[in-house]
């Protein structure tokens, strides 16, 4: 009788299992209500074909797809540049920055104490507010670490202390600058006019155009908070991580803000 290897599964091969499906699960997610989970998808069927082609030996079959799969892994860096790059910025800022000490973080981060972010956050709920109120569309980007300046073309730069009235400037109708997006990083409005990269998601919601489209889409490629106010129904609306959270109240805004940046996650001081 043939005596069946047991089948042993020791600590590091569980761990090896989860690290595997939490990757894999992070990579749906990032691709979920993409073109790239169809890739995803077909990319894993023509390895699946492989291996039972393999197991049937196949050898001309077998041998053609093995050549497929051996660029695979070059082919697979191309088509998901843009998932890899998102899926890097989660590591680097979540697990490893949030769990790094204080000190480690400040050196990642940029981080300071906080101080006088409160006012800047009411300066700018203020601002948009007034957008509301005077039915103008508003975006404005809020990075973490990642820079969005070379993820977005034809912006302007600023560097002003925030203000209300700076905000309802920038988005007015009759102003230069008011097409496009602007960006606050370090409690400064650092460029205004900015054409973000426009998400492709086909999950979106029927009412999101263009400007909500942009937020989400520079949300996929940086790490960063985005808040959008809506000229059409003047909702205000936050992406973050590639998804759109719509209808946020205005009240909130200090508070989502002072959790996103205080010290421990944010660069924004
Ligand atoms: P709203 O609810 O305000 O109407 P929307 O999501 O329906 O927003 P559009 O109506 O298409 O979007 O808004 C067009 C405006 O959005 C443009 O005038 C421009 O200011 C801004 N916008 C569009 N595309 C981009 C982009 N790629 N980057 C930055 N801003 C953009
Ligand atoms: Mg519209």
């Amino acid at each position: 009788m043939i005596e069946q290897p047991a089948l042993q599964l020791g600590l590091w091969q569980v761990l090896d299992i989860v690290a595997v499906a939490l990757i894999l699960y992070q990579l749906y997610r990032l691709t979920r209500g993409t073109a790239a989970i169809r890739i995803f998808l077909g990319i894993l069927a023509i390895y699946l074909v492989y291996q039972i082609v393999d197991a049937l030996q196949m050898r001309m079959l077998a041998e053609i797809l093995g050549q497929f799969i051996g660029v695979g892994v070059i082919a697979l860096l191309i088509v998901f540049q843009q998932e890899l790059r998102q899926f890097l910025l989660l590591i680097g800022n979540r697990q490893f920055v949030r769990s790094a000490p204080p000190w480690l973080q400040k050196w990642f981060g940029r981080n300071g104490d906080g101080r006088g972010m409160a006012s800047q956050w009411t300066e700018l709920r203020l601002g948009l507010e007034e957008c509301r109120r005077r039915r103008l569309g508003a975006l404005v980007v809020i990075p973490r670490e990642a820079d969005p300046g070379p993820v977005a073309t034809g912006w302007v730069p600023i560097d002003a202390q925030i203000s209300a009235g700076l905000i309802v400037s920038l988005f007015e109708k009759a102003s230069p600058l008011h097409d496009g997006a602007a960006c606050i990083d370090r409690l400064r409005v650092r460029w205004a006019a900015g054409i973000l990269p426009v998400s492709g998601r086909m999950d979106l919601p029927a009412q999101c155009g263009t400007r909500h489209r942009a937020a989400v889409g520079i949300s996929e490629q940086t790490d960063a908070l985005v808040l959008v106010v809506s000229e059409e129904t003047g909702a205000l609306s936050i992406a973050e991580e590639g998804r759109l959270q719509l209808g946020v109240r205005f009240e909130m805004l200090e508070s989502r803000l002072d959790a996103a940046f205080s010290s421990g996650d944010s660069t924004q001081n």
